[in-house]
């Protein structure tokens, strides 16, 4: 029995200055500990199959499945602000890429399948906690509505790896629109490679944004198409609480997915401020400062871009800062509408943004739980404010707010039913929240023990229902629970 992948590769057919042709290294003793089934019929692949010792033997990287063309991607970036000409990836392969059920192209890439050309110092593995930790935020991410990878399957490789201490060694299966970023177009930017500069932006237009190849400037509208697409996925990303850790540019993707799942988190209560990553010591990459970053990124991507816009070096550079001029009223606009949602107000009108600014200081100052004063602000619509109000340390902070949003509200005709429906559809019951997180990896990478794993996963495909019997899931973590920092792990 042979397994089938349904692979077309476009990327590895790019010159070889893209990429570094590399098998997966074989691993010791593959077990597969997850496969997401519906993921692999959506891309055209057989669960059954997968989960047989030949599948888990392909999703560690010791069989090469017929049809891939394994290559680990160049590509540059800016690391905390500090531009590395080469980085590349380093502990992944890109086997190829498959036409999903919906006819869009997916790159198959295993992370943490060996070494490559790229991985300097590194081991190029990867450790089971990481792999636990980006499956399980990737898919809820994918759950929340919000562009992301996605995690085809998890696998132990029966090796260990050294990293403070010796853990249990995984690769993750990750599926993506494609792994360009940011970085890729510095790869070039930086060998002043125009040429391959416009291969990658053709190829990009082809792939993400087929539309744009009748525009009359087409790397100028990919340009402002990269734009409107970050702007759009950070502002989701503030509607959920998400911090993503490392917005260098070389995880920032040009399909607008969020890519990249290493020190991330989800706040528990409402702090502009939040940092969870242990390298983050500037605050960077801070909660509220991430249309900043994201904004510097696109800046980047723009500088690489100047050749293909004019050979006038001025003229290129003012179109550039035109395009990028837009970031913030894009960002603005899908804030905005998302916080209005969050709220249950149905209409625009003057005084929203600052009734829900309000909202927020008064969430900041009484360290209120991010998702659930949004989850019971729905039931405060139909009067129930019990919950809602426990959230605050001074449930007076509340009633104030409360007051001028009940009054808000009643210039709107819809029901509190209607209104309480339209809230729990784009306010989360349940988010990765850290506590559960660790205590998941813990069960596994102490005592081999998956159950705990599988029940999150299970409860986070579905954020928006209540789920009675998982109630505990939505519960902020206790003092002793809170977990205040998290690590890359690499
Ligand atoms: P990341 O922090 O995961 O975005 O990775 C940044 C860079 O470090 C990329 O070029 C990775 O491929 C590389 N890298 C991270 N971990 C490893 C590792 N264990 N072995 C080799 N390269 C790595
Ligand atoms: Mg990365």
């Amino acid at each position: 029995m042979t397994i089938h992948f349904p692979f077309q590769n476009s990327y590895s057919a790019l010159p070889d200055s893209f990429f570094a042709r590399v098998a997966p290294t074989p691993v010791a003793a593959p077990r597969l500990i997850k496969l997401n089934r519906p993921l692999a019929l959506q891309l055209g692949l057989d669960p059954d199959l997968l989960e047989t010792p030949e599948g888990a033997a392909i999703l560690a990287g010791k069989t090469v499945p017929a049809g891939a063309d394994p290559i680990a991607m160049a590509y540059a970036g800016h690391q905390f602000g500090q531009f590395v000409p080469q980085l590349g990836d380093g502990r992944a392969i890109l086997l190829g890429e498959v036409i999903d059920k919906d006819g869009v192209r997916r790159d198959i890439q295993l992370k943490g399948s060996g070494p490559t050309p790229f991985s300097r110092r590194g081991d190029g593995r990867a450790a089971l906690g990481p792999v636990l930790r980006e499956y399980i935020v990737s898919e809820a991410m994918y759950a929340l509505g919000i562009p992301t990878t996605r995690s085809l399957a998890a696998v132990v490789t029966g090796e260990h790896v050294i990293r403070e201490t010796a853990l249990p060694g995984a690769v993750l299966t990750r599926v993506a629109s494609s792994h360009i970023r940011v970085g890729t177009f510095q790869f070039f930017a930086v060998r002043r490679d125009t040429e391959a500069i416009r291969q990658l932006a053709d190829h990009v237009i082809a792939r993400h944004y087929p539309d744009l190849r009748q525009a009359e400037r087409p790397y100028h509208a990919l340009l402002a198409a990269v734009v409107a697409r970050q702007a759009e996925l950070i502002a989701r990303w503030l509607l959920v609480g998400f911090i993503h850790g490392v917005m260098n540019t070389d995880n920032s993707s040009i399909s607008g997915e969020t890519i990249d799942y290493g020190p991330c988190a989800f706040m528990d209560s409402y702090n502009p401020g939040q940092v969870f990553s242990s390298i983050d010591e500037m605050g960077r990459y801070a909660y509220a400062n991430q249309p900043r970053i994201g904004l510097w990124n696109l800046t980047r991507l723009a500088e690489c871009l100047l050749p293909l816009f004019s050979d006038e070096q001025e003229k290129a550079v003012a179109e550039a800062q035109d395009i990028l001029g837009a970031f913030s009223d894009q960002f603005s606009a899908a804030y905005q509408a998302g916080l209005r949602k969050k709220v249950g107000l149905f209409t625009e009108r003057d005084g929203d943004e600052a009734l829900i600014e309000d909202l927020l200081d008064a969430m900041a100052k009484n360290q209120a739980d991010f998702t659930l004063t949004f989850r019971k602000l729905g039931e405060a619509a139909g009067d129930d404010a019990a919950d809602v109000r426990a959230q605050f340390m001074e449930p007076a902070a509340f009633d104030e707010w409360a007051g001028r949003w009940r009054a808000r509200i009643a210039l709107e005709p819809q029901t509190a039913a209607e209104r309480q429906a339209a809230m729990h559809a784009v306010n989360p019951m349940f988010i990765p929240r850290n506590h559960r997180v660790e205590a998941v990896i813990q069960a596994a990478v102490n005592d081999d023990d998956y159950a705990p794993f599988e029940e999150l996963v299970k409860v986070l495909a579905r954020p928006f229902e209540d789920q009675p019997d998982y109630a505990a899931y939505a519960d902020p973590p206790l003092p002793d629970q809170r977990v205040l920092q998290t690590f890359c792990g690499t």
